[in-house]
């Protein structure tokens, strides 16, 4: 038996089948896809069409197939041959489009020469004739149509084999699958020169449509790779504002700093009494505003991953002092309750990051307060103890507002924030997102409980480590409100490449009556201590161009001779930058916009010895 009009049949019904599958699946509209597309339809129609001309030309002699029927026969076969030369060029444009950045960014490039190709050799076939001949029992047809055909199919696939060469070295199973294809089509021409009686070729096109689907072409795989690149991009994006947010952020403070810092001084000038007031409204918006940038800080700083958890021993009743005074100030003359319990079995020294502790806990009670007109507050901390680690379950409960049951999923997510009617009361948004992901980071969790109008209570679980044997650390330094001794033989160098916080910093230094020097860069810095300036302290700024503070220390610990207390003075001021000063060598720490407080316990700490 002969396999005249079978092999086509069944080509035929593969491709069938597969464009049911094919045309079923949602896809993204890439250009890809659509060359498949006509590569499929194509295949299939011309299947099609070599099956129902082999059937026709088998119930003929083949007198009347050459003489009466010509028309048919030839109509078809230069069909069919256009079908090819289509199936081929979108074979080359696939690779076109798979291989040049700028053909897949501008298509047209390529589709208008292979579209062109296309019509001009349709219209150059019309001219043409077909031969058909008979070997056995099978037809086939050959003539210049034909042989027109095959030359432009074979330079198609020259090309399509030379590019797909070209790249096959790259990473990308495309070209291996495309290289496959091309070389499975080139054979199955030579097969059937030299078998005319064996009609591969359609099988060969049900195969290539086949191992497009599978390896290349199989929409879910694209709708994968689509779906990543968009992740990628949106990953990208996500770190530009990352960034742009942390720039900004700390553009701003430099003017906050300014702000701050004269607001500062005009209150402890001789001025009426109503400039004070509004001196201190000043001081009070801008320091919203810096508790503004700081979350925003703090938050694109924890989404870059760049956030570590410092671990250190920490007393447990410092902080929870400091939290309650913290949270004691914080209430001011609101009618409130404030309850604190603590388990006193809690080992006085832990080990853990109480910085970020700290964070998180004074975040909840400042919640509670902000979100609690009358009633009670209570903070409480009970701790587990096992294996060497102490289970802290840390509860801050108030009579407030509540949150309602709907928005309870929300509450962590950035920038929300639920007090619609309580538009009055300040906030970003920020500070729960912070706290999640600070607890995450400690491996904590958090519980929410709530009702609407009665109130709520957050519980946080850390696992902190217990330091066995300790019952005390040495006491910190407390802050004073005001350094009472005679400085004005003291001097100080103070480092900053803005001349505005300079100006600010010089003003509220001016007050302490010493001698004040100062320089715009790390390079005047170390000028100055090489030509034997004798200082008692700097004040050094750390982000200045060319040459950090943190650089500027680093070349002036070289110097033998150099002993001089240095404090880092920086915008950069979110939790645990003070640690990270001080591992690199800095003797204290300062935050920009200066806080008069933490000035005078520096001054206290290294000058008045
Ligand atoms: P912020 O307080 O700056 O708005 P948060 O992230 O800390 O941002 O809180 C998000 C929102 O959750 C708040 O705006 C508020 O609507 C709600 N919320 C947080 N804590 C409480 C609380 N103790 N009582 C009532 N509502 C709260």
């Amino acid at each position: 038996m002969s396999l005249e009009f079978e092999l086509p049949l069944f080509a035929s019904i593969f491709i069938l089948m597969l464009m049911i599958v094919y045309f079923s699946k949602r896809k993204i509209n890439l250009i890809e896809n659509k060359t498949y597309e006509i590569i499929l339809i194509a295949s299939f129609v011309s299947s099609l069409v070599d099956t129902a001309v082999h059937i026709f030309s088998s119930w003929h002699t083949l007198e009347n197939l050459q003489n009466k029927y010509y028309y048919i026969v030839d109509f078809s076969n230069k069909i069919i041959s256009s079908l090819y030369v289509v199936i081929f060029s979108c074979l080359l444009l696939y690779t076109l489009l798979i291989s040049y950045k700028n053909i897949r960014e501008n298509p047209k490039k390529a589709m208008i020469p292979l579209l062109i190709i296309n019509i001009v050799f349709f219209l150059i076939i019309q001219f043409t004739h077909i031969e058909i001949f008979e070997i056995g029992y099978v037809r086939n047809v050959n003539g210049t149509t034909i042989l027109l055909a095959y030359i432009l199919v074979i330079i198609l696939l020259l090309i399509n084999l030379f590019i797909t060469l070209k790249k096959l070295k790259k990473d990308d199973k495309r070209y291996y699958a495309v290289f496959l294809i091309s070389l499975m089509l080139v054979l199955s021409i030579i097969f059937t020169r030299l078998f005319p009686g064996m009609i591969i070729y359609d099988v060969a096109f049900a195969m290539l449509c086949y191992i497009m689907y599978f390896t290349i072409e199989n929409p879910d795989v694209k709708m994968l790779e689509e779906v990543k690149i968009a992740k990628d991009q949106a990953e990208k994006a996500n770190q530009a504002k990352t960034e742009f947010l942390s720039s900004m952020s700390h553009e701003i403070r430099t003017p906050l700093n300014a702000i701050v810092g004269f607001s500062q001084a005009l209150m402890e000038e001789d001025i009426p009494e109503t400039a004070k007031e509004e001196a201190k409204d000043i001081m009070s918006a801008s320091e919203t505003l810096l508790d503004l940038v700081n979350s925003i800080l703090d938050i694109s700083k924890i989404e870059a991953n760049k956030i570590e958890i410092i671990e250190k021993e920490y007393s447990f009743r410092e902080m929870f002092d400091d939290l309650v005074s913290l949270t004691k100030a914080r209430m001011g003359e609101k009618p409130l309750d404030f309850n604190v319990y603590y388990d006193s079995t809690i080992p006085p020294v832990l080990y853990g990051d109480n910085v970020r502790l700290k964070q998180i806990i004074l975040n909840l009670l400042t919640n509670s307060v902000k979100y609690t007109k009358q009633g009670y507050i209570e903070f409480k901390v009970s701790s587990f103890k096992k294996d060497g680690v102490c289970r802290l379950i840390v509860s801050v409960e108030d009579s407030g507002i509540g949150i309602k049951k709907e928005n309870i999923d929300r509450l962590f997510t950035k920038f929300e924030r639920f007090d619609e009617k309580n538009t009055t009361i300040e906030g970003t948004g920020l500070g729960l997102a912070i706290t999640q992901k600070l607890i995450d980071l400690m491996h904590g969790k958090i519980i929410v409980q709530s009702i609407h109008g009665k109130g709520s209570k957050f519980t946080v679980i850390v696992d902190q480590k217990i330091v066995e044997g300790k019952t005390s650390l040495e006491p910190v330094i407390e802050n004073k409100s005001n350094v009472k001794v005679d400085l004005t033989t003291k001097r100080i160098l103070l480092v900053d490449d803005n001349n505005l916080n300079i100006k600010v910093a010089s003003r509220l230094l001016s007050t302490y009556k010493m001698q004040i020097d100062t320089c715009l860069s790390g390079f005047e810095c170390i000028d100055k201590i090489n030509a034997g300036e004798k200082y008692d302290l700097i004040l050094l700024d750390d982000m200045m161009p060319k040459m950090s503070g943190v650089e500027t220390l680093q070349k002036l610990k070289q110097m033998d001779s150099f002993n001089i207390p240095t404090v880092a003075l920086t915008a950069n001021a979110i939790a645990g930058m003070k640690e990270k000063y001080l591992a690199d060598g800095f003797d204290d720490y300062l935050s920009k916009p200066i806080e008069k407080p933490e000035l005078n316990r520096v001054i206290e700490k290294f000058l008045n010895k």
